[in-house]
């Protein structure tokens, strides 16, 4: 399953690339950041909006990668960050996002967090009434004197998700609204799955919403249809023969996930082409300019598409035989902590490649962590090497910075988090500077 590599991630694999020089310096598993592509990532969706007419606005999920660096590009191209704590909130601050360009999401949200986003001007999704009862009283016992923005989470019809609210819960907000220190700006949601024509239908219910909004006296002019933008790892035949022949002697111990729990590692339209089929569908571009309201996004892994790597040093090699046929079980310097999709139940399916990139006898090899736990491998399936991997080999597990790298990790057996480390052009030729992020939360 090679994932289709862009400029930058071969010119990291390149012999004379950095690679090397990075591991040998870092003494272990580390994650490489290059946030020129989110700043070209965030400007593909803006000419999206753009090409469609509509005024759009992007806040980037930052639940997706900690990075500073994914805020600092976000504050560069324009866009601005959906957080859901305190501590997002203020990360998203320090790092250059104005205040009112902040969307704050999550179910009832703590007092401190509302507090704080009322303070910075930002937009809150209110998740229920009850919130909106407390955000209320919080601003009164304040005495603040400015109005909170917000816009209301809608629970999508015949959902069983706990986000958001019924149909019957927002007609009975009105009399709510009346009384409370806040300015309803629209509506919102964020739906599962990757799908176009569930969005792009559930944000004409939310129009309608907004409609209504400006009959009980409210100005309404957004809705934000969440993120969920997909992304493409691998090449349609890669993927369609994968779901076609894929069975569980492919897996170390026969552990194969089942085959519907896979993030859909091919998409025909990711990201920005996503973006413009689902304002396409049925004309919903046409009815946001009519009436005049504006489109929320909020996409986190789009953003992160080929923006980071994960880099592991290969610490031992073993051999074993499954159904008559030897394969390699390598073992790495880092934990399948660094590769989030490992702990849902499935697998990261992308290829790592096995670095140096020389060519030998095709090596069947699964890929375990250096912890003493079973379940912690990198890859149970066997990945058809292009040699047998030696002891000091590096392993480069491509396009992690979305939710792979970061939001799993801890100091599980106190071996230290993989640092990651930021790639930037070289202003003096075809090479990298990079430099090892300093995390401010630790500072
Ligand atoms: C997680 C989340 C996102 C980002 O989702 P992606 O799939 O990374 O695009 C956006 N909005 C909300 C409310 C979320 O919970």
């Amino acid at each position: 399953m090679p994932a289709e590599l862009i400029e930058w991630e071969k010119r990291l694999l390149a012999d004379d690339g950095p690679l090397r020089t990075i591991a040998q310096s870092v003494g272990g598993p580390f994650h490489v950041m290059f946030p020129d592509r989110i700043v070209e990532n965030i400007s593909k969706f803006k000419d999206a909006f753009e090409a469609s007419g509509v005024t759009g606005f992007i806040y980037y999920g930052k639940k997706a990668n900690k990075s500073a660096c994914v805020i600092e590009a976000c504050a560069t191209a324009g866009a601005g960050v959906d957080v859901a704590s305190a501590r997002e909130l203020s990360a998203a601050l320090r790092g250059g996002i104005d205040g009112s360009n902040l969307m704050v999401t999550g179910p009832a949200k703590s007092d401190e967090l509302l507090m704080l986003a009322t303070e910075k001007n930002a937009l809150i999704a209110i998740d229920s009434p009850s919130e909106l009862d407390r955000l209320s009283e919080l601003s009164h016992r304040r005495g603040a004197d400015t109005r909170a923005r917000i816009v209301l989470r809608v629970l999508p019809k015949d959902s069983t998700s706990r986000f958001g609210m019924t149909d019957a819960e927002l007609d009975n907000i009105w009399d709510q609204l009346d009384d409370a220190p806040v300015r309803l700006e629209g509506f919102s949601f964020h739906l599962s799955g990757y799908e176009v024509a569930p969005r792009a239908e559930l944000a004409q219910t939310l129009i309608d919403w907004c409609l209504k909004a400006r009959v009980n006296g409210h100005a309404a002019n957004l809705i934000s249809i969440g993120g969920g933008f997909s992304v493409k790892y691998i090449a349609a035949e890669y993927w369609n023969s994968f779901l076609e022949h894929a069975t569980p002697s492919w897996f170390h111990g026969g552990r194969a996930p089942s085959l519907d729990s896979y993030y859909p590692y091919y998409c025909k339209a990711p990201g920005p082409q996503m973006l413009t089929a689902i304002l396409e569908h049925n004309d919903l571009g046409d009815r946001l300019r009519k009436n005049d309201i504006r489109l929320a996004i909020e996409p986190g892994r789009a953003l992160l598409d080929r923006a980071g790597s994960t880099v592991f040093r290969v610490q031992g090699t073993k051999t074993r035989e499954a159904h008559g046929l030897p394969y390699e079980i390598l073992t790495v310097d880092g934990t399948s902590l660094s590769l989030s999709e490992q702990w849902f139940d499935t697998e990261y399916l992308p290829d790592p490649v096995l670095w140096p990139e020389s060519v030998g006898t095709m090596t069947p090899t699964c890929i375990g962590g250096a912890s003493c736990l079973e379940s912690d491998m990198l890859s149970w399936r066997r990945i058809p090497l292009q040699r047998a991997a030696v002891v000091n080999d590096l392993l480069v597990y491509p396009n992690t910075a979305g939710y792979q790298m970061d939001s799993n990790e801890s100091e599980f057996h106190e071996l230290p988090i993989p640092p990651k480390i930021i790639l930037r052009d070289s202003t003096a030729g075809p090479q990298f500077e990079w430099t090892p992020e300093i995390d401010p939360r630790k500072t």
